[in-house]
């Protein structure tokens, strides 16, 4: 038997376990009492590391599809026929392209070796689930703190008072925020007296725990958030304190804000103005406080202008930067030091226009890049652990445009909804043979820590890690196409030598010698000198936002659209739409439903757990009604990452009940323009019973 001491990778919160083997089994996974960030926490999901790593449905040799069948295929027979397909590709002038999802956030070791294979690959066409998420926050951080990757982090262990908007950290263990045992946090926080609101068109597991919650027409945030600036303002409460020697455009994001009135605001987010200006009140009181707003404010039409004005009531109650406030990390690899601020605009998509964003285009532009003719036409695509089709609104119209690509490679582990289309797929290894460090986790915890975990298993004989991989297929493609070989650098090099020329001027060695994770203390406050911008000041009116209140003001001056509403949602048993093959996390009820409001269900003759159509301007599916009092009426809500029942699909576990993806419903016409993410939030859907349906059909 062995004891390994590691980080769970699967989610965010980057939680310390104990692993116990025999030989290649995995007789336990439980949580690392000393480990100074989780300190013992777990979540079921922790099970899915060993599940994943024995799944007899995963890969474990490259496929090529011969027909209808897949057929094993040596790797470097694989690279090279590859790379000679996107040579010829390329000769006849169409574009290659790349699709990054969201778990290369978690594997530090693939951040060094993309950069090759999209150089290799020479397209600009690149795409990710960052635009299906979070870029609306990176965004804001580079126009206002001069650095994409300045991640303003929720201080909930000293905090008086968190407010959350549109976030479920119960469900998700914190999103853009690594903050393990979220709930005991909470916890403790109203045990010293403290609070929590939440704000969300659900009352979710974090608002059932909250001491306030308000329901908030989805979509609105905005409104409230800009009542909620303007309360501070009339009670005399804005008070920024040493901030305010930082700030540069505070009186023209002032000036720019006054046009509009409280009243109006409190009544387009059905949120009513004396709760508004009480919670001003709240957080203008002098004690530490922290407004954090996640998914439901950035997967939003005005996903960017929600985290500027987040940013601005953080300012305007003095709680940026400050301890029990929103404050900066300090990790032990400095991404701020060691990256670019970020860029925006540098180039535009074919089809639509849509500007770059941090080097890449948004992810709602793929369908349309590869079914769309004409010179620069997308016909090549490689997926690096992704699953788009059911990632990216309207996969429908992904899923019909990947059957006339001319190559599509993956880099994954199974037979998904996406790479059921591919012409090779090609398996990394297992989840616990490869090492792990929190690379992009770390800057956005709740305490500077590192935490290096070393391979629990030795590789299986002719397995590849990703990064191996990615960096193999990038020499071969350059080398067919006549480019410089690249220099392939071990990410333990890389990131060794990233530690040393962070400011703490650690060595991987000295991190490898606390495998329980090494502390680093707790958050510190970082301004004015962590400021990235020109003039080392907070930009407080970026012109581009400032001008965004005229379609804030144009919408807020329209009528309310009738109808019904579709919000995701997510549960602590699934992560996106990776861990579905999991048997143990799969168990229990069914949880791909529809949760409606009674009055919702009642005026359309639904009753509870009976099959309903769902249809939108994208698609239609059909799923099983919910009806709760836990959403707010008009309002719908499913969850992300289901529908695996696509033809060709390999997930045995997961087919057993696929259930629908709610990305057949979203639209890809529904973003936000500024940074180009999806807005996935507020979906107009019409629902009707399944049997009206039929019986109307
Ligand atoms: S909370 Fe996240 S990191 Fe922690 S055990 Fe669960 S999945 Fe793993």
């Amino acid at each position: 038997m062995a004891t390994h001491y590691r980080t769970c990778h699967i989610c965010e919160a980057n939680c310390g376990v104990v692993i116990e083997t025999q030989g290649r089994r995995v007789l336990s996974i439980k949580g690392d009492a000393e480990n100074p960030l989780s300190r013992g926490h777990i979540c079921p999901k922790a099970t899915a590391l060993a599940d994943l790593q024995d799944d007899p449905d995963r890969l474990h040799k490259p496929v090529k599809r011969v027909g209808d069948a897949w057929v094993e295929i040596g790797w470097s027979e694989a690279y090279a026929e590859i790379a000679e397909r996107v040579a010829g590709i390329r000769q006849a002038g169409g574009e290659t392209a790349m699709y990054i999802g969201n778990p290369s956030a978690h594997n530090y070791s693939t951040a060094a070796q993309i950069p090759l294979l999209r150089k290799a690959l020479e397209s600009k066409a690149n795409f990710s689930a960052s635009s299906v998420d979070q870029v609306p926050h990176q965004l804001v951080q580079m126009w206002v703190y001069g650095h994409n990757a300045m991640f303003p982090v929720p201080d909930i262990d000293r905090t008086a008072h968190m407010v959350i908007i549109g976030g479920n950290p119960l469900a998700s263990n914190g999103s853009v925020w690594t903050v393990p045992d979220v709930k005991k946090r909470i916890l403790a926080l109203q045990a010293r007296g403290g609070r929590l609101t939440v704000i969300d068109p659900r009352r979710t597991e974090t608002a059932d725990i909250a001491d306030l919650h308000h329901f908030i027409r989805p979509g609105s945030d905005p409104a409230l958030l800009v009542a909620l600036l303007l309360s501070l303002d009339e009670a005399g409460l804005v008070a920024p304190g040493r901030l305010g020697a930082m700030l540069a455009g505070w009186d023209t994001a002032w000036a720019a804000l006054r046009r509009f009135d409280i009243e109006a605001c409190a009544a387009a987010c059905s949120i009513d103005a004396g709760d508004i200006r009480a919670l001003a009140a709240a957080l203008g009181d002098g004690t530490p406080a922290v407004v954090y707003g996640r998914i439901g404010v950035s997967t939003a039409s005005f996903g960017t202008l929600n985290h500027w004005l987040i940013q601005l009531v953080n300012i305007a109650t003095g709680n940026l930067d400050r301890v029990g406030g929103a404050m900066f990390t300090a990790p032990a690899v400095d991404l701020v030091s060691q990256t670019g601020s970020g860029t925006r605009g540098r180039f535009f998509s074919r089809v639509s226009g849509h500007p770059e964003l941090l080097g890449e285009l948004p992810a709602v532009a793929m369908a349309e890049e590869i079914a769309t003719p004409g010179e620069g036409q997308v016909r090549a695509l490689v997926t690096i652990a992704g699953n788009p089709v059911l990632s990216v609104p309207d996969g429908g119209a992904l899923d019909t445009a990947l059957e006339t690509i001319d190559l599509l490679v993956c880099i994954d582990m199974y037979v998904t909804a996406t790479s059921t289309h591919a012409d090779y797929i090609l398996p990394p290894c297992g989840p616990l043979e490869k090492d792990h460090y929190p690379l992009f986790l770390a800057p956005i915890a709740i305490r500077n820590f590192a935490n290096y975990s070393p391979p629990v298993f030795e590789p299986a004989p002719d397995s590849r890690s990703d990064w191996e991989i990615i960096a193999e297929l990038a020499r071969a493609i350059a080398g067919a196409c006549g480019q410089p070989l690249p220099n392939i650098v071990p990410p333990r090099e890389t990131l060794d030598r990233m530690l040393r020329n962070s400011p703490r001027g650690l060595t991987l060695a000295e991190v490898e010698a606390h495998p329980h994770g090494l502390d680093l203390g707790a958050l510190e406050p970082r301004l004015p000198d962590r400021l990235r911008t020109h003039d080392k000041m907070i930009n407080c009116a970026p012109p581009e936002l400032v001008d965004d209140l005229d379609r804030f003001g144009d919408w807020l001056a329209a009528a309310p659209e009738p109808g019904l509403v579709l919000i995701g949602r997510r549960h602590i048993r699934n992560n996106n739409s990776w861990l579905g093959n999991s048997r143990r996390l799969a168990k229990g009820p069914a949880r791909c439903t529809l949760m409606i409001a009674p009055a919702d269900a009642e005026a359309r003759g639904i009753r509870d757990g009976a099959m309903v159509v769902v249809t939108s301007a994208s698609g239609r599916v059909e799923v099983a009604a919910e009806i709760t009092d836990t959403v707010m009426p008009g309002v719908v809500s499913m969850p992300h990452g289901f529908g695996h029942g696509r033809k060709g699909v390999k997930l045995s576990v997961a087919r057993e009940r696929p259930g629908a993806s709610i990305n057949d419903l979203t639209e890809r016409s529904r973003i936000d323009p500024l940074s180009g993410n999806a807005a996935l939030v507020g979906t107009p859907v019409s629902v009707e019973s399944l049997t009206h349906a039929v019986a109307a059909e």
